[in-house]
C-alpha cells in the first residue's frame, strides 16, 4: 500500500544525506497520508539503502500497521508535531550543523532574513533539553515550536514541518540558511532582527500569496 508515497519519502532521504542536513543515518521522515495514516523512515537504515518497504507506516497514535523494519526511533516527535500542528503533512528531522551550533548553545535562530520570517513565522526557540527518543523530546519540541515551523532540539539537530515533503526540506534548507547567517552576521558586528509586526506580515503573505505561488495555483 502507499507505493507512491513510499517511493517519495524514500526519495527525500537521499536528498536529504546529499543537501548535508544530516549524516549517516540520524534525521529522519515522515508524511502523513491521511488521518490515520503516517509513513516513516525505518530507524537506524542508511538513506541509501532504504527502498519503499523499508518505510514503515503508522496509524495516529504512532502503532505500526504495516513494516517489516522498526520505525524511526523519533516517532514519538512526529506523531506530535502533527497532533500539534493540524497543516502538517510532512516533518523532517535534521542534524545539520549550523542548526546545530544553536542547539548546541541553547540558543534562538534569529528572524533576520525575509525567507526565513515568511516560511518558518519567526524565530526558531530552542526546546528544553530532552534525550532522544523520548516523549519527554516531543513534548518540549511542541511546546517550543509554538504556531512556527521548526524547533531546536537542545544539544542534538531541528525539526521541521511543511505542507507537504518539499516544503518540509525547504523549511530545513531554510533554518540552517539562517543560522549560517546568523553566525556570519556576528562577525560584522551583528544582524539586524526583523521586528515583530515586520515578520507576521511575511508570514501572512507567504500563507496566503507565495506559497500558492510555488505550488503554480496563483
Ligand atoms: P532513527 O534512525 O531511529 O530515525 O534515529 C535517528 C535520530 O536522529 C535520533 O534522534
Ligand atoms: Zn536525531
Amino acid at each position: 500500500m502507499y507505493e507512491k508515497e513510499r517511493r517519495a519519502v524514500a526519495a527525500m532521504g537521499r536528498q536529504l544525506l546529499a543537501s548535508g542536513l544530516t549524516a549517516g543515518t540520524w534525521g529522519n521522515i515522515s508524511l502523513k497520508i491521511s488521518d490515520d495514516a503516517i509513513l516513516i523512515t525505518p530507524s537506524g537504515l542508511g538513506y541509501d539503502q532504504q527502498q519503499p518497504q523499508d518505510i514503515v507506516l503508522l496509524n495516529s497514535e504512532g502503532e505500526m500497521l504495516e513494516g517489516k523494519r522498526l520505525p524511526s526511533s523519533e516517532k514519538a516527535l512526529h506523531i506530535a508535531i502533527y497532533k500539534a500542528c493540524p497543516q502538517a503533512r510532512a516533518v523532517i528531522h535534521t542534524h545539520g550543523v549550523y542548526s546545530g551550533a544553536f542547539a548546541a548553545a541553547h540558543k534562538k535562530i534569529p528572524a533576520l532574513t525575509e525567507d526565513l520570517a515568511q516560511v518558518i513565522g519567526g524565530a526558531v526557540d530552542c526546546a528544553v533539553y530532552a534525550p532522544p527518543g523520548t516523549e519527554e523530546l516531543a513534548e518540549a519540541a511542541v511546546r517550543a515550536l509554538g504556531e512556527r515551523r521548526a524547533v531546536l532540539l537542545s544539544n542534538h539537530g531541528a525539526a521541521v514541518w511543511g505542507a507537504s515533503l518539499e516544503q518540509a526540506f525547504m523549511a530545513a534548507q531554510l533554518i540552517e540558511k539562517a543560522a549560517h547567517i546568523a553566525i556570519l552576521a556576528e562577525l560584522l558586528g551583528g544582524g539586524k532582527k526583523l521586528t515583530a509586526a515586520q515578520t507576521k506580515a511575511m508570514h501572512i503573505f507567504y500563507e496566503e500569496h507565495y506559497s500558492k505561488r510555488q505550488e503554480g495555483e496563483e
